[in-house]
């Protein structure tokens, strides 16, 4: 029984993991790493191992950063199983083609930037750039996976036995527990994927998982203690009031799936409260309409306070003012509106898709206000925006940032330290050791000295490719 390490390891995207148990290779997750252009295409394209010396692979959650590598692994020879949440299955089949079409547009826009490069006399660069992979193979990606129901335990391979829980992170989230069993020995694996907050907006609480042997944990805010969920809406609240009042607009990234229909809900509870009045509203991201329709099919996966709400108003995605927009003209005619609103678009980090265009008209008006809602890596443009840089580069063009950067911690769809140490307190009860991933190395080395004066446990950090024998 050996574990190894190939992404989220002292970083927080590309999550990968191999099991290999009985002469089989399995992995947790398949996930896109994205970090630098040419350094992220190279690392995801050239997989650690032989895509057809993978068996299975088991999914936490439907993030890129999490499944968006298995058009590759598939494009290599992959045809195992894919073992996933039926929201998580229902959301890939719109995230993968997403991403599929993004990577087919990242070739043609370095095809055209070598074509100026080989004008200029440099020969080494290649004429034709394949994309990572196609259209094509997200869609051959999308007949592997297999529907499995939580807390429901289910025979993977011959030794291998998967049962998964709620991870309260997004919808159709998912923790879970291996059973392994090699030569007569066994042993228990928990993979937390990422762990939600609890009171988080429509996603049920993150559930407890029993004592394990071994546990694999995500460390994003390892470092960090998030502010009261409560405050989150009066925040909101102040903030659109504030914007509305100057006669500025409100940009806004977000992730196509989870952060985007969060906020629709939340301004809807605001506007039924009336803390904040109907407003214009765009959602401009055809993700977030086909993955908002995944979310109201799966009304089960709802906490109590959103099913309330659909109870009461019937859909939770819906107002007066909000519209959906998926056309390319419309998002350019937001351009030249003068009309307060709010704008919600991604990519949710800021390094690509529409959110870029709506920035660069919007930053440097100091009547604006970019509001932050999510996560930002590190290099991306919106670490700079958190980070408060004067000035920044989009499209090559340097802009002041003069517009308000509010950021909303509360609503990360990660837990913080506490509440981290708090979800692993039951599989605690005898476990041997906790193996640190998806964290930057400061998150992590505090989220490690944190569980070692709590628990007294071991703790590892693995490096990318760094292998353990489980025993
Ligand atoms: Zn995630």
């Amino acid at each position: 029984m050996q574990l190894t390490f190939w992404g989220a390891a002292q970083t927080v995207t590309g999550s990968m993991h191999q099991l290999s148990l009985n002469g089989s290779r399995s992995l947790l997750d398949c996930g896109l790493y994205q970090g630098h252009r040419q350094e992220a295409r190279e690392r995801n394209a050239s997989l650690p191992f032989p895509a057809k010396s993978i068996a299975s692979v088991l999914v936490s959650h439907a993030h890129i950063d999490h499944t968006g590598n298995l058009p590759t692994l598939v494009k290599g020879g992959f045809a195992g199983p894919i073992v996933a949440s039926p929201a998580t299955i229902d959301l890939c089949k719109y995230m993968l083609t997403d991403s599929a079409h993004l990577q087919e547009k990242d070739a043609e826009f370095m095809a055209k930037r070598n074509t100026r490069r080989r004008a200029l006399g440099d020969h080494d660069t290649p004429e034709i750039v394949e994309p990572l992979y196609s259209v094509e193979d997200a869609e051959r990606t999308l007949p592997l996976f297999q529907s499995a129901a939580q807390r429901q335990p289910r025979q993977i391979a011959p030794g291998l036995s998967y049962c998964s829980y709620d991870a309260g992170h997004m919808l159709g989230s998912t923790a879970m527990v291996l059973s392994l069993e090699e030569k007569g020995r066994k042993l228990t694996l928990a993979f937390s994927g990422d762990v939600g907050r609890c009171h988080l907006p429509i996603t049920r609480d993150p559930e407890p998982l029993p004592p394990c042997d071994y546990l694999i944990m995500e460390s994003t805010y390892g470092n960090r203690f998030h502010d009261p969920i409560g405050a989150v809406g009066d925040k909101l609240a102040d903030t659109i009031v504030r914007t509305l009042k100057r006669g500025g607009k409100l940009i806004v990234p977000a992730f196509a799936v989870g952060r985007t229909q969060e906020l629709v809900f939340l301004l809807h509870e605001l506007i039924d409260a009336e803390k904040i009045p109907e407003f214009p509203i765009f959602v401009d991201s055809p993700l977030a309409v086909n993955t908002t329709a995944v979310f109201r099919k799966h009304t089960e996966l709802f906490d109590d306070e959103t099913k309330a709400l659909a109870a009461k108003d019937g859909d939770p995605f819906a107002l007066k003012m909000l519209r959906f927009i998926t056309d390319v003209s419309e998002s350019k005619a937001l351009n030249d509106s003068r009309m307060p609103c709010m704008i919600i678009s991604a990519s949710g980090m800021c390094e690509a898709g529409r959110i870029l265009h709506h920035l660069r008209n919007n930053i440097s008006n100091p009547k604006n206000t970019i509001l932050i809602t999510g996560f930002m890596a590190e290099n991306t443009l919106g670490r700079k925006l958190v980070d408060k840089l004067p000035e920044v580069s989009i499209f090559g063009e340097l802009l002041p940032v003069r517009a308000e950067v509010v950021k909303l911690n509360e609503l990360s769809g990660h837990a913080d330290q506490r509440e981290l140490l708090d979800w692993m307190e039951p599989i605690t009860h005898g476990l041997k050791r906790v193996f640190l991933v998806h964290g930057e190395p400061v998150a992590q080395a505090a989220m490690c000295q944190a569980i070692q004066e709590r628990y007294k446990l071991p703790v590892t950090i693995p490096a990318r490719g760094q292998s353990v024998v489980l025993e």
